[in-house]
């Protein structure tokens, strides 16, 4: 089996490469190299991997089994750097995407977005929320955009043009994420390691709910298979966390003696978040398996290693 990873050589698509070639396919790792980095699938060689650098929405020709669709800044801080070309990695991206797949006839898995639910008043969230994003915001780029893609993924699904699954990715963390990526956790750690201020933003009382990457990659994989299109599916570890206690966690697993400091919560931050993962239970026999203190000790372990 022939399988395209599109932003392959990012965080969760270097892990999602690494699987599948440990599952003997053959892949094809797709990636403009924005926020991924040669380096996370540089031990990836051999015959059956080929790197690919090329924009999402310049999706050369290629004879393909499958696709995992993942190409797009997903940090608030890079998705931020270049709204506009973010909207258009979503919605273009995943229009060229859904084109080779239908061509192909190749099954398509797109990994939409807890943000889809914006800053929710639903909680826990479940599939059929339908979301409170604001679609003028800072963050309307990523949402908004992976919320039209998600409606294209639809529409050629329900055009039979294409054999559709969509993934929507809570928050996830593990080795290999970039040292600048900006997100919470890995600021956390490396700020701890080197004994500088932990920066939480606002009060530190809103929530994520982490999810430790070989879990999701193990997710998305299960979803890839399942026989048959059911609408979206929640990816993610339903335990919630405040962000103020992640800080905390940080500091007595790293033993760092940082002060934690507090910075302005950035614009249309949602409160709190956490999947309802019943659908990925029932249709998939899926549940993280990695705890958050597990999890992250792996993670500081990684950093560490950098240096
Ligand atoms: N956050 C923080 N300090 C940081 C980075 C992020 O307190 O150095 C907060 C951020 O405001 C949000 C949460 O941590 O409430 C998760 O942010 P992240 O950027 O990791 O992901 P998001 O879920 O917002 O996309």
């Amino acid at each position: 089996m022939k399988i395209l990873v599109t932003g392959g050589a990012g965080f969760i698509g270097s892990h999602l490469c690494e699987r599948l070639l440990a599952d003997g396919a053959g892949v094809i790792c797709l990636d403009n190299l924005y926020t991924g980095s040669r380096r996370s699938v540089a031990r990836l060689k051999g015959r059956r991997f080929k790197f690919v650098k090329a924009d999402v929405t310049r999706l050369p020709a290629m004879k393909v089994d499958r696709i995992f669709h993942l190409a797009c800044p997903a940090s608030p801080v890079h998705y931020q750097a270049e709204p506009i070309k973010t909207t258009l990695t979503s919605v273009v991206g995943t229009h060229r995407c859904l084109k080779l797949a239908a061509k192909n006839k190749a099954r398509i898995l797109f990994t939409s977005t807890s943000e889809v639910y914006g800053d929710p008043e639903v909680h826990p969230q479940r599939e059929d929320y339908r979301g409170c994003v604001n679609p003028m915001g800072v963050r309307s780029c990523y949402d908004e955009g992976k919320r039209c893609a998600e409606s294209l993924c639809g529409d050629f699904e329900r055009r039979g043009l294409a054999e559709v699954r969509v993934a929507r990715i809570f928050n996830t963390y593990g080795p290999r994420m970039a040292p600048d990526d900006g997100r919470v956790v890995s600021n956390f750690i490396i700020q701890a390691l080197a004994g500088r201020p932990l920066t939480v933003y606002g009060d530190g009382s809103q929530t994520r709910s982490f999810c430790f990457v070989s879990d999701m990659v193990e997710g998305l994989v299960r979803l890839m298979d399942s026989p048959e299109f059911d609408g979206p599916v929640n990816l993610g570890n339903p335990a919630e966390f405040a962000v103020m206690e992640l800080a905390e966690m940080v500091l007595r697993l790293t033993g760092s003696r940082s002060k934690i400091v507090r910075k302005p919560l950035p614009q249309d931050d949602p409160c709190r978040r956490r999947p309802d993962i019943s659908k990925a239970r029932r249709l998939l026999g899926w549940e993280p398996k990695v705890s958050l203190e597990e999890g992250l000790r792996e993670t500081i372990e990684y950093f560490s290693s950098l240096g």
